[in-house]
């Protein structure tokens, strides 16, 4: 997957839960909030690969393994959770775990896959 793809993929990730989310609390959609939400799941799909460069055909280590997607996942649902934080800052942090899942999930569809783990550098 190349860097348009993610950037495609994610902004539309980003995009469809927030208006989805938008019309299920208020039946009115704020379109500085789409975009913020957006905005940050565009930054989460682009980040596996600013923090491991496609450099070489084995360039997939921890920021690109299941176990990155599954602490995310941990996260975010402890996030979510947690009511002393802003709920705004909250959904702005899970857009930027979504676009991040969702570079990891199509990633995930090519044939080197992603580790489990990988290693840390
Ligand atoms: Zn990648």
């Amino acid at each position: 997957m190349n860097y348009e793809e993610h950037f495609i993929a994610s902004a539309i990730a980003g995009f469809c839960r927030n208006a989805s989310s938008q019309k299920q609390r208020n039946n009115i959609i704020d379109p500085k909030e789409l975009l913020l939400s957006t905005g940050a799941s565009i930054l989460g799909g682009i980040l596996p690969d600013k923090i491991e460069p496609a450099t070489n055909p084995n360039h997939r280590n921890f920021a690109h393994s299941w176990m990155t997607f599954g602490l995310l996942s941990l996260g975010e649902n402890i996030l979510q959770k947690n009511e002393n934080i802003n709920p705004n800052f909250k959904n702005l942090l899970s857009d930027v775990s979504l676009g991040y899942k969702t570079h990891l999930l199509m990633d995930a569809t090519t044939p080197k896959g992603l580790p489990f783990i990988g290693r840390i550098s």
